[in-house]
């Protein structure tokens, strides 16, 4: 009997060395027509503050997919039983002008919700969360943020500019896209400009928890509060691998050490699992600098999660 739903090619149809570079090896479409869920990447890095690279983020994303398998072996999810999805290829941003470039993502984001399917994006610079979230918004309404980073990002303005990858999060605030009650920032680090770099957050009533408040710990029972924190409201996730530390994802831009480790981001993930999530990011993996592909392999792996852990999947 054919199967319902589109299912990733196996390993015993096509070497995986072999066959299409979808994300998991899916049927590729055009548009978000008909799907549950939808793997799409934002090939971009000009809103980048050090090193480049992400715009190539999404292929290598694709490329180290091809080991994953359907079935979850942790939590016995079985995505591919539950739920319709499809790689659905790139968004064609203009790489020369970073404002347009906001505007078309968000039009495309646009279009995909209009057919009822939950985004997965494989990034691409953290700029690209900002127009996803304009368009969440004006479909669900304010949704709720679990926002996992050694960054805050929300800075007013990098270099006197207001669309940077440092800045989504103060942007998405300022139009309303968010759920102020029900934010979460996880892993921040690092070195700042001073305390009002992680304070402003807390000033808006956002819970931020901080690397060092992570360490050496389970982040299941914090999943627990955040479950019981965001309810039943729509919420966006959103996923920056520099959370991880550079021991486990090095192949990134604005590296910090003292960071999460591969099983506490699998720990989050896992953890959304009964929430209403509308939508996922996976950002700023950058090729040039992984050059052993690890860094892109724990974020594919990490997309299969979130997939594993939206509505519909028992
Ligand atoms: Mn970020
Ligand atoms: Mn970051």
């Amino acid at each position: 009997m054919a199967p319902r739903f589109n299912q990733p090619l196996g390993g015993n149809d096509m070497p995986r060395f072999g066959g299409p570079v979808t994300m998991m090896r899916l049927p590729a479409q055009d548009s978000a027509e008909g799907l549950d869920a939808a793997f799409v990447g934002i090939p971009m890095d000009i809103g980048t503050s050090n090193r480049p690279g992400t715009r190539l983020g999404p292929r290598q994303i694709r490329d180290e997919s091809r080991m994953l398998r359907p079935y979850n072996m942790a939590t016995g999810a079985a995505p591919f039983e539950h739920l319709h999805v499809a790689d659905i290829g790139d968004v064609p941003i203009n790489t020369f002008d970073l404002k347009k470039s906001v505007q078309i993502i968000e039009d495309h984001y646009r279009a995909i919700l209009r057919h009822g399917a939950v985004p997965l994006t494989l990034g691409g610079d953290h700029t690209l969360t900002w127009p996803i979230l304009r368009a969440m918004r004006d479909r669900h309404g304010p949704v709720a943020l679990i926002h996992v980073d050694a960054h805050a990002d929300i800075n007013d303005a990098m270099f006197g500019e207001t669309v940077a990858h440092g800045c989504p999060f103060r942007r998405a605030w300022e139009d309303g896209c968010l759920l102020n009650d029900r934010v979460i920032q996880i892993g921040l680090r690092g070195t700042g400009y001073g305390p009002d770099d992680f304070d402003w957050s807390r000033e808006r009533g956002w819970r931020v928890v901080q690397a060092e408040e992570c360490w050496h710990r389970s982040l299941s029972p914090l999943m627990e509060e955040v479950r019981a924190m965001i309810g039943d409201a729509p919420v966006y996730l959103s996923f920056d691998i520099d959370s991880l530390d550079p021991a486990f994802a090095p192949g990134t831009g604005t590296v910090e050490p003292g960071g999460l480790s591969i099983w506490q981001g699998l720990e989050i993930v896992r953890g959304c699992a009964g929430l209403r999530l509308v939508g996922a990011d996976l950002v700023e993996v950058s090729p040039p600098y992984d050059p052993s592909g690890n860094t892109a392999l724990v974020g594919a792996n990490l997309l299969y999660e979130m997939l594993c852990a939206l509505p519909g999947v028992p």
